[in-house]
């Protein structure tokens, strides 16, 4: 058996924030399916928040305001206070560890408008403000390397929690293939968000959602899955995002009529209002036949903001037009759609990053999270763009240092390796000797294909029952599925067999909670329920696996200083 003080699975902004924490004081590991430089955060175009200052005038008070109101008054604000007041710090922080932020002429962090925010806040390294911030991260891992064990490709299967204990976990060492069980006194899941599911997707194929999966399989509930975030900018038919600094610098979106259709759905806020309301307004120019030639895309337009600078500051986002496209958006407009990009829900925990178990805030002893795969929730029914390196960053250090204050007591608790492991070698040889003939890439597609047709932008009872008989039949059809390759070492098949079956799971309680929330709010919009409830559904949900099913609770949403109003802009 692997042991060590504190192990933290995922290697993204969270995850590596959370190891600098911790590894001074405790024997640390990370473990992460992909190599730490390939976790998605690197792939974070736009920026990150901060109320600086370095623009306009900001304090953290606006920014908790336009975070509340972004969030469809859903947030829990004792937390996203915390957030927007940590924020100033923790760039700075980055700062210090070399993060080569763009710069205004005096030399302070430049800073971006961005959709949903009052102000100029958006701290950016021009269009590649996730790369840069992830290889500080992983450099300053390095420099702890003594301290910090990290098994790269190594993936997780199982996460072992018995008595309200978090105990340990069942490994897959990819490339040796064998499976280990690992046993800490703390573990802290960073593991990312589960985008993958949306045929239309911002997502790399790892956020597949396996962390969350591997929490609501040992017990623990899983809060407001129902609500994700579909941003307005992904490249037609790729799904590749386009960041939202595209509209911060002043691009325009264009129908196929020619006119700046958000003037018509918030007039004030324009192409700049929070992302669900521009997805949803690119949607229904598209539903009513105004795309562009009538098909099911819109234009971004950039080119009266000149070439230099759209070389300065959106180098990347130029690149992918050009390279998957074939269109440079200096001389054309880039056909776009809405794509799936982020999940607001996610495993629950208190603004410490402790695991929580139940309505009541009950802890799981020695289990941390933070970033996209928690729900703490700062977000609540729609992100605003730039809160969520930032939400990974503060909350990943925080649950670093609630975590390194608890290992100081805390001991290992039993796990029975034996049992543990032959559970999964189990499952994984059912997998390895199945001879079905269901192809896996046929179900994959047609389960993106379902989520985006009918638990998409726009949900109503009618669709959510397809979705959920469909998803009965794809599930039914996985069991049958069938795997080519029957060894152990390096298997990838299996592993995307094992990520279809995160995602068939995950997607099911998505459709469920979209089904039940008989309200639209954020990211949540039925045409049938089109108006927000704040009588009946002011409440986060919690969904548990019981006998096999899904049971629902409820708890309700903290307010603090901004009570639910209208949602202008
Ligand atoms: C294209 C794109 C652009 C974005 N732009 C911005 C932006 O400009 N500003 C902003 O604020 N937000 C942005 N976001 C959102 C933001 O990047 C993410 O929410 C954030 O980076 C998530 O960080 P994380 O540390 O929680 O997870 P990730 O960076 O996703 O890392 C997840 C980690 O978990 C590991 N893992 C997962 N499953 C397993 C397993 N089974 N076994 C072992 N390891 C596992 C992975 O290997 C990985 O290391 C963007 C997102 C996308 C997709």
């Amino acid at each position: 058996m692997i042991k060590h003080d504190i192990i933290i699975v995922g290697s993204g902004l969270a995850g590596m924030q959370a190891a600098l924490e911790v590894c001074k004081d405790f024997d640390t590991a990370i473990i992460t399916k992909v190599y730490p430089s390939r976790s998605h955060s690197g792939a974070a175009q736009g920026g990150i928040a901060a109320s600086l200052g370095n623009a306009s005038e900001d304090s953290w008070e606006d920014h908790m305001y336009d975070t509340v109101k972004g969030s469809d008054f859903f947030s829990d604000q004792d937390a996203v206070e915390i957030m927007v007041k940590d924020a100033p710090g923790v760039i700075r922080k980055m700062e210090h560890f070399g993060c080569v932020f763009s710069r205004t002429e005096k030399g302070l962090i430049a800073q971006r408008w961005f959709g949903g925010h009052s102000k100029q806040r958006a701290c950016y390294a021009a269009d590649r403000t996730g790369h840069a911030l992830l290889h500080v991260l992983h450099e300053q891992t390095f420099k702890h390397a003594k301290n910090i064990k990290i098994y790269s490709e190594w993936y997780l299967m199982s996460l072992i929690v018995k008595d309200g204990i978090c105990r340990g976990m069942v490994v897959y060492n990819i490339q040796k293939g064998k499976l280990e069980v690992m046993q800490a006194k703390t573990i802290i899941f960073c593991t990312g968000g589960y985008g993958r599911a949306y045929k239309i997707t911002s997502n790399a194929f790892a956020s597949t959602g396996d962390g969350i999966v591997a929490a609501y399989h040992a017990g623990l509930p899983l809060q407001d899955m129902e609500f994700v975030q579909f941003h307005p900018t992904g490249l037609f038919a790729q799904g590749i995002l386009i960041s939202e600094a595209a509209r911060g610098e002043g691009g325009h979106l264009v129908n196929g009529k020619g006119e700046r259709f958000m003037e018509k759905y918030a007039s004030a806020k324009m192409e700049l209002a929070p992302r669900d309301i521009v997805s949803r307004s690119e949607q229904t120019e598209i539903n009513e036949g105004r795309g562009i030639d009538g098909k099911d895309y819109l234009h971004i337009d950039l080119r009266h903001l000149g070439k230099e600078k759209i070389i300065e500051r959106l180098p990347q986002v130029r690149q992918l037009g050009i390279d998957f496209l074939g269109l440079d958006l200096i001389d054309d407009p880039l056909p776009i759609q809405p794509t799936a990009h982020y999940s607001m829900g996610g495993i629950p925990t208190d603004s410490d990053g402790h695991v929580l178990s139940d309505e009541k805030g009950t802890k799981v002893t020695g289990l941390f999270a933070a970033g996209e795969c928690s729900c703490v929730s700062v977000h609540g029914a729609n992100r605003l763009g730039t809160n969520s390196l930032l939400e990974a960053l503060v909350f990943g250090e925080r649950a670093g240092k609630a975590a390194l204050t608890f290992t100081q007591n805390a001991e290992f608790h039993d796990v029975n390796e034996q049992e543990e492991s032959n559970k999964v070698k189990n499952k994984v040889e059912a997998i390895l000797n199945s001879n079905g003939k269901e192809s896996i890439n046929d179900i994959r597609n047609e389960l993106k294909e379902n989520m985006t047709t009918n638990c998409g932008i726009y949900r109503s009872k009618d669709q959510l029952e397809i979705c959920l008989k469909k998803l009965n039949d794809l599930k039914a059809r996985f069991k049958k599925g069938k795997i080519t390759d029957k060894g152990f070492v390096f298997n990838s098949e299996l592993i995307e067999f094992i990520e279809l079956g995160n995602m068939l799971e995950f997607s099911e309680i998505i459709a469920r909670g979209a089904l039940r929330r008989e309200e639209s709010r954020g990211a949540h919009a039925r045409t049938d329920f089109q108006k927000r409830d704040d009588d009946k559904w002011l409440n986060h949900t919690l969904a548990f696996k019981k006998d096999g099913e899904i049971e629902f609770r409820f708890k309700p949403v903290v307010i603090t200083k901004h009570q639910p109003e209208e949602r202008k802009y």
